[in-house]
Order: structure tokens, then sequence, then C-alpha cells
């Protein structure tokens, strides 16, 4: 029997993050909802979990006795209090994973009993859509075997890398708050239609999709951005007068140091 049909899964918040992820999950078919359950104070997100056949609770310990692996959804202030109350219920057997921003690996790690498998996953928005960028951290007490089921068990809500838990941050800026930056230009490019006499809301679906696109060949295509833009650029034509537009603004500089930025904030944070 496959590993990830017998898994039984968790999640402690109900929130979007939560609900992206879940529907990740269920969309590769390879969980049946039958083996999924979570949980919040209210029942407000319930309905959108329970049309996907998981079950609901307001009792976290009922979450953690159910599941092998807990996902912590809530909100980063209250990550010890929901700690505090699954604590002792959590066993050797369990794999904890938070997806709270700023909230540490070492923290995690305090505030379970000694030894816990714990993990960091930091995703963004498009996990909704199954398009996110996620990045996994692994606890002292997380193995590779526990690596691999995670990836196989995410890949479905999309890219899906690991690396040390200091890159969490630097995920952040580029992927969580990259997704922010992206909608701004979109948002640019859209307005320099307006500008040239388009209509806007045409201009904004052109956009979108000029974006979409550029991305899938980006992602499938396996060049370098450079390479990319390089080939779109006769001698002489619109696109590179264009970038050179671009450059003469900054859009370089400022796109780096809005990584850098948000980067920064979320050690601030952490
Ligand atoms: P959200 O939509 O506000 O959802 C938070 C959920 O936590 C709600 O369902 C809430 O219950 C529930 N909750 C509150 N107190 C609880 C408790 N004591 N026990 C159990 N559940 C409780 O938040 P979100 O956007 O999904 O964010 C969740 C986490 O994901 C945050 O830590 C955030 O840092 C992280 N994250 C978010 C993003 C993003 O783009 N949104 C990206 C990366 C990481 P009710 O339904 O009753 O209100």
């Amino acid at each position: 029997m496959d590993e990830l049909s017998q898994l039984k899964i968790g999640f402690i918040g109900a929130g979007n993050m939560a609900f992206g992820i879940a529907r990740g999950i269920l969309k590769s078919g390879d969980v049946p909802s039958s083996n999924v359950i979570i949980s919040a104070p209210s029942r407000n997100n319930f309905p959108r979990f329970e049309d996907m056949g998981v079950a609901v609770t307001h009792s976290n310990k009922e979450v953690v006795d159910h599941s092998r692996l807990v996902f912590l959804a809530v909100k980063p202030h209250l990550i010890r209090t929901v700690l505090n109350g699954i604590s002792e219920h959590v066993t050797r057997q369990h794999i904890i994973i938070s997806v709270a921003a700023g909230i540490t690996l070492a923290t995690l790690e305090e505030l379970l009993p000694v030894g816990s498998c714990v993990m960091r996953l930091m995703p963004n928005l498009p996990c909704m859509l199954q398009e996110g960028a996620l990045l996994l951290a692994c606890g002292k007490g997380a193995g590779q075997d526990v690596e691999s089921l995670l990836k196989r068990l995410l890949s479905p809500c999309g890219l899906v890398e690991v690396g040390p838990e200091t890159w969490i941050d630097v995920h952040t800026g580029l992927s969580g708050s990259g997704v922010a930056f992206v909608y701004l230009f979109a948002e640019a490019l859209a307005e320099g239609a307006v500008k040239m006499g388009m209509p806007s809301e045409l201009a904004q679906r052109i956009a979108a999709q000029t974006i979409i696109g550029a991305g899938q060949l980006l992602r499938d295509g396996g060049k370098h951005p450079a390479q990319l833009r390089a080939e779109v650029c006769t001698p002489g034509g619109t696109t590179i007068y264009g970038l050179h537009a671009l450059e003469k603004g900054g859009l370089r500089a400022a796109t780096m140091g809005a990584v850098e930025a948000a980067t920064e904030r979320a050690r601030e944070l952490g």
C-alpha cells in the first residue's frame, strides 16, 4: 500500500494557507480526504474544508490524536499558545510542520517534547492554485525519509525545495513577498498600455497573460532569463528601447532592493 494513502494528516488552523495546502494535497488523489482533519475555534472557515470531504473539529488535541503529520497553520503570535495546548499529546511518531512566519525551529523544538520531529514550511499564495513555491527546512529530528515524504506529499502544491533554515527568510523576500512585487509590475505594465490608449480592463487581462506566459517559458524552457530576454530583442527594435527605459528607471536595482528589504524585515520579525 502506498505510504501517502495511509498517511493521516491534520491542520491546526483553517485559514488560507491550510486551505491552499490541503487542496493541493487532496487534488493529487494520493491522499484520501477521509485521512485529513482540521481544527479552528470558529466554524467560519469549515465549509470549504467540508466541501472537500475533510473532517473538522474545534479541538486541536483531536487533530494531534488523529494525525501522524500535523501542519501548524495559525498566525505566528498564536503558535506558543497552540503548542502549549498540544505538546503533551505529541509523540515520537508525529511530524510537526509549521508554516508560521518568523517562528524558528529552535522555538518549536523548545515548545515540544525533546526529540520531536519538527519542520518549517514557507509556502506562498499561489499554493491555492497548485502553483506555489515552497521551501522546507528540517529540524534535528527530521531525517531524510521524512524530507522525501514531505516533498512527495507537497509536490501537487507547486515547486518544493529543501534548504537550511536561514533561507526561509530569503524565500519570504523572494517568493512570499515576491508575489506582490509581480503584481506591482503587472499593474504598471497595464497602466503603460492605458497611457498609450488601451482600455484598462483589457490591458490588465493582457498584462496577466503576459506574465503567465513569460513565467511558463522561464520555468519550463530551461533557459536563463537573460538569454530569453536577448531572444526577444531585435537589434534596434521595440524591446531593446523598452528595456533601456526600464534600466534607466532602475528596475533591476529596485527589485534587488525589494527582495533585500523584505528578507531583512522577515529576519527582524523572527
Ligand atoms: P488565516 O487565514 O488568518 O488563518 C488562521 C487560522 O487559524 C484561522 O482558521 C483561525 O481560526 C485559526 N486559529 C486561530 N486561533 C487558533 C487556535 N487557538 N487553534 C487553532 N486554530 C486557530 O491565516 P493564514 O493566512 O492562513 O496564515 C497562517 C499561517 O501561515 C501564518 O502563521 C502565516 O505566517 C503563514 N503564512 C502565510 C502566508 C500567506 O501568504 N497567507 C504565506 C506564508 C506563510 P478561525 O477560522 O476560527 O478564524
